[in-house]
């Protein structure tokens, strides 16, 4: 009966035969089961060792990369050095750039091995903290590179916002990443608004919402589901320099924080990056 059929399959069946059948055609069948099998198998081993390959060389990419870390951070400091020295306009330009690259160098390397930190340091690190002043750091962090490409930046914050329970430095760099990339994704003229908006109560004590609004290029429909992925760049925003590893460590420092990271965007138009936050919830491992 057709619901033997299927409960044979169901429960394990390969396949099956209709009697009257032939002897060769049970052998055909037999045969091309085996030979699948064999192909199957084979293809679990290669995947083992190609997962294990994979993961080897992401640890020595990781050492690699580590170990990056320490002479990038000499050239910014010999930069910054030479920097307080009077320079003419020209030398300065340089230097200040040398001292650019290395603190952005070495940002990508910390977002990269950021994956490596133990929890409990994570943990040791979490206070109560004055959100609204370090949105505002982060914003006069980058006044500079906003005025060179005379970009506004509109910062409002509804009155009274709570303390938030969070890593003060891996949030703040999570902001600065926003930030970065909102200034990096939108030409020059643009303009970016920054809202901190507090939703009391909800659940255990509320939800904080900072969002970055910019009119940049926006990110293209078959790109946003990707774009928190390590590694993953944009195909419209190609021509600025990158590495793909930004937004996936925000995102994972919010979903350390128990938060949420939304975007809305269109191409040519702008976006939102919108992240959630909960007040009190306390940290979850
Ligand atoms: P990177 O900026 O180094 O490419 P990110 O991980 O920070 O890496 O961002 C991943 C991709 O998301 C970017 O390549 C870009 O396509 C897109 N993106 C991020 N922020 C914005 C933004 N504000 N406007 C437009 N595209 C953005």
């Amino acid at each position: 009966m057709p619901e033997d059929r299927v409960y044979g399959l169901e429960i394990g069946a390969d396949d099956y035969l209709t009697k009257p059948f032939s002897l060769n055609e049970l052998i055909l069948r037999v045969d091309k089961l085996a030979e699948k099998k064999k192909v199957i198998r084979r293809l679990k081993e290669e995947t083992k060792s190609l997962h294990s390959s994979i993961h080897e060389k992401e640890s020595s990419l990781k050492r690699v990369v580590h170990d990056l870390k320490n002479p990038l951070l000499s050239m910014g400091a010999s930069a910054k050095r030479m920097l307080r020295r009077n320079q003419n306009e020209e030398e300065l330009k340089i230097l200040e750039n040398i001292y650019d690259s290395s603190i952005r160098l070495t940002r990508w390397i910390d977002d990269m091995l950021f994956s490596d930190h133990s929890l409990q340091k994570i943990k040791e690190g979490m206070r109560e903290v004055e959100i609204k002043s370090m949105v505002q750091q982060a914003i006069d962090l980058l006044k500079e590179a906003s005025r060179e490409k005379k970009i506004e930046i509109h910062f409002e914050a509804s009155p009274s916002i709570p303390l938030v329970y969070c890593h003060e430095q891996l949030f703040f760099r999570a902001i600065e990443n926003l930030l970065g990339n909102a200034l990096k994704y939108t030409p020059e003229g643009g303009k970016v608004d920054v809202t901190i908006t507090s939703y009391l109560p909800w659940r255990d004590g509320g939800v904080i919402e900072i969002s970055i609004k910019d009119t940049g290029i926006g990110i293209l429909e078959e790109d946003i589901e990707k774009i928190f992925d390590p590694f993953y760049r944009g195909r419209n925003s190609l021509s600025e320099t990158g590495a793909g590893l930004g937004l996936s460590f925000v995102k994972e420092v919010v979903d350390l924080h128990g938060g949420r990271i939304l975007v809305q965007s269109e191409p040519r138009k702008g976006s939102i990056f919108s992240v959630l936050l909960p007040i009190r919830v306390k940290f979850k491992l």
